[in-house]
């Protein structure tokens, strides 16, 4: 993650520090390199551009350009404007989850990791958090995907609302939440159809099945590969739907992590968790600290 921005910043920062002391045309020089770099990064554009003036604001400042050590002074203030972006409000990973049975909806394109991620946190929720969780797919289109929420639910030690074939999305929400109740559960984490693109139907069923349980928490489950489309996607989502979070998936591809800071300066939205790989035990709480260490090598 972040590879090519670390690099860059890398090299423009080695230079600014054997520099000395800096002027403000050379902290204007590297400030547009660190534009380039986070472009190439996958930022997008007016976010790169806001964080550029942000830093640039506080870096041409009389203390860094006067200081002994100025290109460490820069990389700081970098690495906190950085840190400053990604953090959203509130402790990272923390879901509200009180009044039993609380519902959480997850929900994204197909493909984007909704299935596996569901079963990750479900097991996440009962491994550290000590809570019985129940997990249901909504997704009456492909039974492929049931069936794989089950195996998943089978192997982490997860139940899983039985199948009832002809039941429409809503249908089977409110079932979830009367098992969720009547069998004294503390979540119940509802997987919803994905498509390959955002269309009508799509978010209707959503709003339909957000409407009859009223989730505590619905988070969108995107691929932090697709860079911009990743942050288009929870935008749409969030204006149809309104989600609470997000969870960034395949984030240890060598994906160009840029998204995470797009996603975070666009949506407004806390980036929750991240994926790691395809096990189960791949999720992590997502840590602006360790992100913005990685940008800066
Ligand atoms: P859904 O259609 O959104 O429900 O997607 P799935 O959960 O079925 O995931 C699609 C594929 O992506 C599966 O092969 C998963 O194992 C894989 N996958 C999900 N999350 C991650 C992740 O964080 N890293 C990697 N490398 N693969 C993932």
């Amino acid at each position: 993650m972040f590879e090519n921005l670390s690099e860059r910043l890398g090299g423009v920062f080695d230079r600014l520090t054997k520099q000395g002391a800096l002027s403000e045309d050379d902290v204007k020089t590297a400030l547009r390199e660190v534009r380039v770099a986070l472009l190439e990064a996958d930022v997008s554009l007016p976010v790169a551009r806001s964080f550029i003036k942000a830093v640039e604001k506080k870096a041409t400042g009389a203390a860094v350009t006067k200081s002994v050590t100025p290109g460490q002074q820069v990389v700081k203030i970098v690495h906190d404007e950085l840190i400053q972006v990604l953090t959203g409000e509130g402790e990272p990973g923390a879901l509200k989850i009180d009044n039993a049975p609380a519902p959480i909806l997850m929900v994204g394109l197909q493909g984007g990791g909704k299935t596996t991620t569901t079963a990750k946190l479900a097991r996440r929720l009962k491994d550290r958090d000590g809570k019985r969780v129940l997990m249901a797919s909504l997704d009456i289109y492909r039974p492929a995907a049931m069936e794989q929420l089950k195996i998943l639910g089978e192997q982490i030690g997860v139940d899983t609302l039985p199948i009832v074939a002809g039941q429409s999305p809503v249908e089977i929400a409110k079932r979830a939440k009367q098992q969720a109740t009547l069998g004294g559960y503390d979540v119940y984490m509802l997987d919803t159809a994905g498509r390959l693109q955002i269309d009508q139907v799509l978010m209707q069923e959503v709003e339909d099945v957000r409407d009859a349980v009223k989730p505590r928490e619905t988070l969108l489950v995107v691929d932090g590969l697709t860079g911009q489309v990743a942050v288009e996607v929870a935008q749409e989502f969030d204006d149809k739907i309104g989600i609470s979070g997000v969870v960034l998936t395949r984030m240890d591809g060598d994906g160009r992590g840029g998204a995470a800071l797009s996603m975070r300066a666009i949506t407004g939205k806390p980036i929750k968790f991240v994926g790691l790989g395809e096990k189960m035990d791949a999720l992590e709480t997502f840590e602006p600290e360790r992100i913005a260490g990685r940008i800066l090598g």
